[in-house]
Order: structure tokens, then sequence, then C-alpha cells
């Protein structure tokens, strides 16, 4: 089952003219991309043990692209008030500044917390990425073992195969059309792009001109 998602981003962004405009596209993708996802779970019958609260997967490396970060940068600005908007940026530097000195590997290997859990709950849940909608676990004892030993790269499997191919398929045609329009489609480390997206606008202006959005951000090379 692909995602009807597809044409409705391509033709959503292909008339946007605003940073609303493309907001409300990814919203919309986000949206049809969490219904497949939730109806295929009820069509197989997969047993989830995801819970609220539940934070396990968040201290994983968030892989993202960047009108992600500019959809939660821009519910940040909204949403926080000054005061807590000024201490999750300062979250974010201190975030950007120990991921910029690991490789990708090891970012994924040290239990590095996203800086948007705050004591268990998402900061950002209604606009979290992809990566994090995708995330899902059949087997509490496997998140477990992976947050426990994260140097382990032969870590039980928590996800049902089937349905975590089909997201990441969707995702990945997702981004196939920003590409397919010209847009950034580098796969950036969630935090330290978005601590880039709040400190300097020139990031947008980029990206709405269809080149690359961030210059300090970590990257996740593709392949
Ligand atoms: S964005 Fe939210 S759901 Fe994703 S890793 Fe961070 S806290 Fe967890």
């Amino acid at each position: 089952m692909h995602s009807a998602s597809i044409p409705q981003l391509a033709d959503a962004l292909s008339r946007a003219q605003s940073a609303d405009d493309f907001h409300a596209a990814l919203r919309q993708a986000l949206g049809v991309f969490d219904q497949q996802n939730a109806s295929q779970v009820e069509q197989s019958g997969i047993a989830l043990v995801c819970r609220a609260g539940c934070s396990l997967c968040c201290w994983l490396r968030v892989d993202v692209y960047a009108p992600e970060v500019f959809l939660i940068a821009d519910t940040l600005r909204r949403e926080l008030p000054p005061p807590e908007l000024e201490e999750m940026r300062a979250r974010l530097v201190s975030h950007a500044e120990l991921v910029k000195e690991m490789t990708v590997r090891e970012h994924a290997t040290r239990n590095v917390p996203c800086p948007l859990s705050r004591e268990g709950w998402c900061s950002v849940y209604a606009v979290r990425p992809h990566t994090c909608r995708r995330h899902h676990s059949q087997d509490l004892a496997a998140c477990r073992f992976t947050y426990e030993h994260p140097e382990d790269m032969e870590f039980p499997g928590a996800h049902d195969a089937a349905l975590f191919h089909e997201l990441t398929e969707t995702m990945g045609m997702h981004a196939a059309v920003y590409e397919y329009l010209g847009f950034d489609a580098t796969v950036y480390e969630l935090g330290s792009a978005l601590e880039e997206a709040l400190s300097d606008p020139a990031c947008w202006r980029r990206w709405s001109l269809k080149k690359k959005a961030f210059r300090r951000a970590s990257e996740t090379p593709s392949g």
C-alpha cells in the first residue's frame, strides 16, 4: 500500500507561497503517514507495546529533512513562552556542540538524549518528524536492551519488519518529492539542525530558494 500523501504533497508544495503553506503541506503529509501507520497496525493485528511517557527510543539519533526542522522551529516559536524558548535554545546549543564532535556511528551508539524530550515526554509531539512516527515496538525488553547497551549494534529487533519497511518507503517518497521539486533533501540530525534553524533565519531563506538549508548541522550520509 503506497501512501496517498505523495500526490497531495507534490501538489501542495508546487503551489506553496509562504512558510505557512509549506508547513501546512507537511502537516497534511504527516497526518496521512499516521493514518497509513494506524491502518496497517489494525489490519495486521500488530501488538504494540509503545505507551505515553515511555521515551526509550528518544535516546537514538534522529534523522530529519529540512522542512521537518522548520515546522518544529515554527511551532516552538509560536508555543513556547520566551524564557522556555531560551532554555530550549540553550539545550540545543549544548546538544549541537556535543554532536558535532561525533561521527554518525558514535552518536548512534552513545545514548545522547533528544533535546526535545522533557521528563519522558516529547515537547513537540504533534509535529515530531517521520523518523519518530515510524518508530514502534512490539517488544519492550528489546527496547530496554538497546537503551542499556547502546554500543551493541547486534541489538534485538523491536519493529514489525513489514510495517517499518512500508513507513520507510513512504518517508523516502516524501523526501523524493522535495528532491524532484528541487528542494534540499539532505538528511540532517534533528537537534543540531533545529539549533541552526532557530538561530539563523537564513536557513529558511536558503531552503525556500532551493539551496542547501543548513551549514553547521550534522548530516547523515545517504545510502
Ligand atoms: S522529537 Fe520527540 S519523539 Fe522524537 S526523539 Fe525527540 S522527544 Fe522523542
